[in-house]
């Protein structure tokens, strides 16, 4: 058995996604991360191959798939561009996934048409200028106001696909978490708003530049002033951020460690290839014990992170929470073990794997990224051994 093309429909898709991405994604990857541009036009053709709303149900403009499918996507996109990538799973993931689960039917009817078939371009915002893991420390704020509608200010930091280009245009949609009371525990009351351009007082600050790698991708601080938000645009009911989090947050992490999936099995394939194509001392340099540590070594890891990936992902219920131990535990060891089978084939590579033509090179710097966004590294081995401790039979299952 393949867990990772599990039916027939899944490997059409992995099949589907590998040739346009030979045809239509590897031939700008190189040029889009050189000049840190979003790749809008490619971006769009996603939602005609019904990739966008990959998770979404069909009656709204979705492909109705599941978690498996959407692993499959990540890393068939990553191992070529990781930066396209990560704007993908901003829009199909932390937005689209988000509204379909989370959203109220009107929401789902009136806005999933418009970004499944990229019409639209979606972003999520909980991170700031001076709050990431500490996620009750945001102090983004909303207000109601007395006909019903919200006011937020504040700023959010790092938004991928906060920005479309580099004349500010911003996300057509994004999916804004904000401050809105104190619980009675004292801890601040979080609930999610949607903010769509063109609502008075959305902007961009600013697109974040001179990034070290998910270079294709953009990404850019929003700001919101004096914000207004119909009430028809919050999501769920008030102070409802927490589950729409936990929700969300699986499946995010799972398709993060997908791409760091894409990017070892590229890696992998190129050290390989050249370790047979390169010659020294009169051998190919496979041949010398070192390197086949890096290469063997290499294997194992992808062939592990695989395994977990898609063994998570068959397992995991989208829109449910209580999968975190694995959600975490993939994203903890995967985004590792992709940056470590990166620095192997640059290293197999020598001064070639150094070198942007060469591939390894993008890959290495994008998979830095994997370890710190959607959660540090740091933050999962927390999770992981607070979740243990309440339920350390899931040792032995
Ligand atoms: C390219 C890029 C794209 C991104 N896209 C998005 C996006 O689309 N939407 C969005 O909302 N955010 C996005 N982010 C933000 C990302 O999720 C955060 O950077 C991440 O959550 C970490 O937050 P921080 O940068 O504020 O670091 P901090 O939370 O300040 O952490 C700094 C260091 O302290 C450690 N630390 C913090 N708390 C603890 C603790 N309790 N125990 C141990 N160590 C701790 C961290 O692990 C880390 O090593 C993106 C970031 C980047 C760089």
């Amino acid at each position: 058995m393949d867990i990772a093309n599990p039916s027939e429909e899944h490997l059409m898709l992995r099949e589907m996604v590998r040739d346009f991405v030979k045809e239509h994604v590897e031939p700008q990857a190189l040029e889009y991360d050189r000049d840190e541009k979003f790749n809008v036009d490619l971006f769009r053709s996603l939602g005609e191959m019904g990739l966008l709303g990959i998770t979404a149900s069909e009656e709204h403009g979705g492909a109705g798939l599941d978690a498996i499918a959407a692993t499959i996507v990540h890393e068939e996109l990553s191992a070529s561009d990781p930066g396209f990538a990560l704007a993908y799973l901003a829009h199909s993931m932390l937005f689209v996934n988000n509204l379909e689960f989370n959203g109220n039917e009107e929401q789902r009817a009136r806005i999933l048409p418009k970004v499944c078939s990229g019409e639209w371009i979606g972003a999520m915002a909980m991170s700031e200028p001076d709050a990431g893991t500490d996620v009750l420390g945001l102090s983004s704020t909303a207000t109601q106001n007395p006909d019903g509608s919200w006011k937020l200010n504040g700023r959010k930091m790092w938004i991928t696909n906060g920005c479309i280009d580099d004349d500010g245009t911003p996300a057509d949609i994004v999916w804004v978490y904000a401050k809105t009371g104190i619980d009675e525990k004292g801890r601040a009351q979080i609930s999610t708003f949607l903010v769509e351009k063109g609502m008075q007082g959305y902007s961009v600050g600013q697109k974040i530049i001179d990034k070290t790698g998910m270079r294709a991708s953009n990404t850019a601080e929003l700001v919101f002033e004096d914000c207004i938000i119909p009430k028809s645009n919050l999501v769920g009911e008030v102070g409802d951020s927490m589950s729409h989090m936990m929700r969300n947050l699986e499946i995010e992490r799972l398709t993060l460690a997908a791409m760091s999936l894409g990017i070892a099995r590229r890696s992998l394939d190129e050290m390989n290839r050249y370790a047979t194509d390169r010659e020294a001392f009169g051998k190919q340099i496979r041949d010398f014990g070192q390197m086949q540590r890096y290469i063997g070594e290499s294997w194992a890891k992808y062939r592990a992170m695989r395994a977990y990936i898609y063994d998570t992902a068959n397992n995991i219920g989208l829109g449910n929470s209580g999968q975190r131990l694995d959600s975490d535990g993939v994203k903890l060891f995967a985004t590792t073990a992709a940056k470590e089978i990166a620095d192997a084939a640059m290293q197999v590579m020598g001064g070639y794997g150094y070198v942007a033509e060469y591939v390894v090179e993008r890959l290495w710097r994008d998979s830095k990224l994997l370890e710190i966004g959607g959660g540090t590294i740091e933050s999962h081995q927390k999770n992981i051994t607070r979740d243990l401790s309440k339920a350390p039979d899931a040792v032995n299952r």
